[in-house]
């Protein structure tokens, strides 16, 4: 009997071509089934268990190609959607998961993060639309996306959570206008999101009017999960969407590129234990036996974070609703990153003050440090972490600010 890694090698086999476009991909991953395959059938998926799904998703990170598409849409909007939205409103993940549309989170505001009930941006109904006005910030890859999952205030006598509702907008459409940030590691990951009379039509409102806040929280357990479980084995990913500027090249172009920066990208937002293991040879501090201990010491905390989300994801796959490994998971990695930093600029020593290509380590320590703080930050704070373990796992007081 064959083994589904086996039938994804035929299929890839059968299926990938160099010259093809990433739309072309795109569109015979989500035909087979195997773009998010836990979604259902005809909307990318086979509707498959989440066990049999990372088992699909491993084998074709085994595989020299084109992950599928990735980010918001597929890791929060899709869950949040099969579990609260209605029939017409789930048929929009066709196009996240053939890459056609690529979606954002429209959550966090200048005086709402952590309090993210406290947000002022509100949505008035007008006619069969509502009129929505306010300011979003943080909102990862907002510039280029072309639906928002969007909270905002639909009723401003009730209480603040029972408010809010949670809405899928149009982002091409007058009246929204998303400017980049530009953050000390030197990306432009995230924009200020600026909404001035957009519309909504009410059939977009998803798990019904005043629900809001019912409907983000399932989204904030998938934003953690997602945040929590590191990166994927796969080579290759591209920007889902039209304004990410990816569908219509060759794949073979985007993998070869992506070889390329494998090599001499930055690296992402935390040194593996391995990396910095391999730069105190280079600089010969691997002698010193207090460095080899905090070495050591990383590399088992490492280990024990790997450890703990696999256990996160067999807990998923039997069906378990996730619970507090979630938040504990995204801590670990918030200390993670923290030592990395740490260890990655003790190591390079003074030259690694300097940021660049041609600097120390190509660079890798000196944005891996300065994107520590941001791990802490994104998906919920450490201090939010804290409270719902404190609260959901151990059973302590509520938060008083909650
Ligand atoms: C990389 C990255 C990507 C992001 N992407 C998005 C996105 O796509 N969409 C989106 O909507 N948002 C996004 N955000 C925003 C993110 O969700 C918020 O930054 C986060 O929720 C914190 O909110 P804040 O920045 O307003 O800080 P605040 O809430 O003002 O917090 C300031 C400090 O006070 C602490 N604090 C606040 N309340 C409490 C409390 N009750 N108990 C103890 N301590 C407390 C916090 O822990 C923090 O240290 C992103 C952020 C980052 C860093």
């Amino acid at each position: 009997m064959s083994s589904i890694r086996d039938e994804v090698s035929a299929w890839v086999e059968a299926n990938w071509d160099e010259s093809m476009t990433l739309r072309e991909w795109w569109r015979r991953l989500a035909a087979a089934g195997y773009s998010q395959p836990s979604w259902p059938i005809g909307l990318g998926g086979r509707g498959v268990d989440s066990g049999m799904a990372r088992e699909i998703n491993d084998a074709l990170g085994s595989h020299p190609v084109v992950a599928a598409p990735t980010g918001m849409g597929p890791h929060m909007g899709g869950p949040t959607l099969i579990e609260h939205g209605t029939e017409q409103q789930i048929q929009y993940l066709g196009a996240v998961a053939d890459g056609t549309q690529a979606w954002c989170q429209l959550f966090s505001e200048p005086g709402a993060g952590s309090d993210l009930a406290g947000l002022e941006t509100t949505a008035v109904r007008d006619g069969d639309d509502f009129v929505v006005r306010g300011q979003k910030v943080w909102n990862s890859s907002a510039d280029i996306a072309d639906r928002g999952m969007l909270l905002a205030r639909t009723d401003p006598t009730a209480s603040k959570h029972a408010g809010l509702s949670f809405l899928l907008i149009d982002m091409r459409q007058p009246g929204i206008e998303a400017r980049p940030l530009r953050t000390m590691n030197g990306n432009s990951q995230f924009c200020e999101v600026f909404i001035d009379d957009a519309r909504v039509r009410s059939s977009d409102i998803v798990g019904g009017l005043g629900t809001g806040w019912r409907v983000a929280s399932t989204m904030l357990v998938h934003e953690r999960k997602m945040a929590a479980s590191g990166s994927s084995r796969s080579l290759a990913f591209a920007a889902a969407g039209p304004l990410g500027g990816q569908l219509d090249r060759p794949v073979g172009e985007i993998v070869a590129e992506s070889r390329r920066r494998a090599k001499n990208r930055p690296a992402a937002m935390i040194n593996s234990a391995k990396s910095l293991v391999a730069l105190a040879q280079e600089h010969g501090a691997n002698t010193d036996p207090v460095l080899r201990n905090d070495l050591a010491d990383y590399f088992v905390r490492s280990e024990v974070y790997r450890l703990t989300n696999l256990r996160a994801r067999a807990g998923a796959s039997s069906g378990r609703t996730p619970g507090p490994e979630v938040s504990i998971g995204k801590l670990a990695l918030s200390g993670l990153a923290r030592t990395s930093r740490d260890l990655g600029t003790r190591i390079a020593g003074a030259g690694g003050m300097i940021v660049g290509p041609d600097s120390v380590s190509q660079g890798r320590v000196q944005h891996a440090a300065l994107s520590a703080a941001g791990v802490s930050i994104g998906g919920g704070t450490d201090e939010i972490q804290h409270n719902v373990i404190g609260e959901r796992a151990l059973g302590l007081p509520r938060d008083v600010t909650s």
